[in-house]
């Protein structure tokens, strides 16, 4: 028997050898072909699904490797089956002693501006929403106690990067120039832009506002919204000329409520519980772009953006994240 276990032994190693020298495949999630998959591979998995990395080319290594159950699509869930696999091969992020530091030990100080349903609002004198809920199981994970401070939405990226905050965490879109002050985590939720008009205006779409030239589009100061909206016609905006902002969400609202604006554009879910809770708006339903959220961190703090990133994954992957947007939606 000893003898059988032997030859058997020896004809895998030399088979394995043989591959070896024709160039054996690297095994599926293994994108450094190191022989492991480690929940870094898992999270660039998920970057890639995300269309956060260039996506790679369907015939192409990266893209057989990476599709790690093999249906010939790159989705979040081979990130988790990726994750799976490497949870056998090293300990979970919860289990490593942490090696990240905060500002105030045991604390994680979140940045955020809570005039944002669904992700973020004030009920009973509590910050609550999706983010709030999201950076509870962050918190609880990383061992820390979650300490949410409510400021201005374009002060965040600076406090972050300032190292007034641990992160910020306020429905953000990740976009090229914020990347250059603060690090962004992995994506958590998905966001198109929408645009909000009083029952009856003659706007019945973006292409409406741009035709006519000369409507006032109300947006939150230092948001996406604002971006796109002021850039010039030929960048897909309306203009500088045309934009109004407003320190908070609620502000550009009660500006299209009074007629000071002919139109509000704010994220999406925002815009739908911002209708639903004022008669007499209309929601067009023309989403016209597509936006990734994730939580900033400071850049100088890399072990604190791998920790964070760790758990939303974990989140992601036991399905505690869609949970808590869809109790919200
Ligand atoms: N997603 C938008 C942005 O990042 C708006 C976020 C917000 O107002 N909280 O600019």
């Amino acid at each position: 028997m000893k003898k059988l276990i032997a030859v058997a032994i020896a004809v895998i190693l030399t088979l394995s050898a043989v591959m070896c020298a024709f160039g054996a495949p690297a095994y599926k999630g293994d994108l450094d072909g190191d022989g492991k998959v480690l929940a870094g591979e898992a999270r660039r998995i998920l970057r890639m699904s995300a269309k956060l990395d260039p996506q790679p080319d369907r015939d192409s290594e990266a893209f057989r490797l990476a599709d790690v159950d093999g249906d010939g699509k790159l989705l979040a869930k081979d990130a988790r089956i990726a994750l799976r696999i490497s949870a056998k091969l090293e300990p979970m992020m919860t289990n490593q002693t942490a090696d990240f530091s905060t500002i105030t030990e045991g604390k994680l100080i979140m940045a955020t501006n809570a005039a944002f349903p669904p992700y973020e609002y004030i009920e009973d004198n509590m910050i609550v929403g999706i983010d709030a809920e999201i950076a509870a199981l962050i918190a609880e994970k990383l061992g820390l106690e979650l300490d949410i401070q409510d400021v201005d939405f374009d002060s965040i990226v600076a406090g972050v990067a300032g190292g007034k905050y641990d992160m910020g965490m306020a429905g953000m879109t990740v976009t090229e120039a914020r990347k250059k002050i603060v690090n962004f985590t992995d994506t958590y939720a998905t966001n198109v832009q929408a645009i909000i008009v009083p029952e009856g205006s003659p706007i019945k779409s973006a292409d409406d506002i741009a035709t006519d030239g000369s409507m006032k589009i109300g947006v939150q100061l230092g948001t996406i919204g604002d971006f796109y909206d002021s850039a010039e016609p030929e960048d897909w905006g309306f203009g500088e000329d045309n934009v109004k902002r407003y320190k908070t969400g609620p502000g550009a609202l009660q500006a299209l409520i009074s007629g000071k604006v002919d139109a509000v554009i704010i994220d999406n879910e925002t815009a739908k519980a911002y209708v639903a809770a004022n008669e007499g708006l209309v929601l067009l339903s023309e989403p016209y772009t597509e936006e990734n959220y994730a939580i900033c961190v400071d850049p100088s703090n890399a072990a604190l953006l791998d920790a964070v990133n760790g758990a939303i994954l974990e989140l992601i992957s036991d399905g505690s994240i869609q949970a808590i947007i869809d109790k919200y939606s």
